[in-house]
């Protein structure tokens, strides 16, 4: 597979992360509560720069066999270091109109970009024609209301208004195709729903089972491993701060717990690995499959 690509098995379904790309983006808005101190020093550690974090995007492609499924979609157009991810899936060998169902963790520009065409403006398009575009409902109703209050969040005020007006742009495109749940579903053989709510109102997590083998896709419960080892720190992009740490520490639970592998959408690539409880409190993370 070439470089941004990595496939492995979960039971019967062929997993590949596939790298959409990356943005930088100050500190601050990644661990606006961390003792400053605190955080230096574990940025220091891992050789990390103080001043912006590296924020990889990576997606999941899972073919079952019967079905091809995309679970989030990158930044789409736009950007320099992010939007490949129609690149990505024909080096995988999969055309847009291969793709059966798409899957949304939740609403933010990263994760919905790539499935609205914007190459006639005036008239964008779904970038993958056959497919249902599944989302919690309760995500849709917040992102299509007159006044989403994004109050909560900790970021720019115009990467505020720059997450509202993609989700304006794009949601209206794909209402032909979406599919909105209301409760923990089965998408598809194999790949269930689950409700993680606090990073966005209607923000899912997805569980992969086959043959005994589990992979829990995070999507935005934590967007950077020291969030694990500091289950405290809360991440500027969530909307309610407080569900979302309660979510991040259900699944992590569980995840350890089952020994589930684990993957997160901006974790570095292959953004998959596992997670295991520290005597000192939170996860440790081990990257890799
Ligand atoms: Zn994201």
């Amino acid at each position: 597979m070439p470089a941004g690509s990595h496939r492995f098995q979960v039971g019967t379904l062929s997993c590949t992360v596939l790298s959409d790309g990356y943005v930088a983006h100050p500190t601050s808005w990644c661990f606006p509560n961390a003792d400053r101190i605190e955080l230096a020093k574990a940025l220091a550690t891992r050789g990390l720069a103080h001043e912006r974090v590296i924020s990889p995007y990576t997606c999941l492609l899972v073919e079952t066999g019967r079905e091809v499924v995309l679970a989030d979609t990158g930044l789409g157009s736009g950007s320099n270091t992010a939007g490949a991810i129609l690149a990505r899936l024909e080096m995988a060998g999969i055309r847009p109109q291969d793709v059966g169902t798409v899957v949304f963790t939740h609403a933010h520009p990263d994760h919905i970009g790539g499935a609205v065409s914007f190459r006639n403006p005036r008239a964008p398009r779904p970038t993958f024609p056959n497919a249902r575009y599944v989302m919690a409902e309760s995500e849709w109703d917040f992102w299509t209301s007159a006044h989403p209050d994004l109050r909560g969040l900790r970021v720019g005020e115009d990467v505020k208004s720059g997450i509202e007006s993609t989700a304006r742009k794009c949601l209206p495109a794909l209402r032909h195709q979406v599919e909105l749940i209301a409760r923990e579903t089965e998408i598809v053989p194999g790949i269930r729903a689950i409700a993680a709510p606090g990073h966005t109102p209607g923000h899912l997590a997805l569980l992969l089972s086959s043959e005994g083998r589990q992979l829990l896709n995070l999507g935005d419960a934590a967007v950077h491993p020291l969030h694990l080892e500091h289950p405290e720190w809360q991440n500027g992009f969530d909307l309610e701060p407080g569900r979302a740490l309660a979510a991040r520490r259900g699944l992590l639970e569980r995840a350890a717990a089952e020994e589930m592998h684990v993957m997160a959408f901006h974790f570095p690539f292959p953004s998959v690995g596992r997670v295991a409880a520290r005597s000192a409190g939170g996860w440790e993370w081990t990257p890799g499959w």
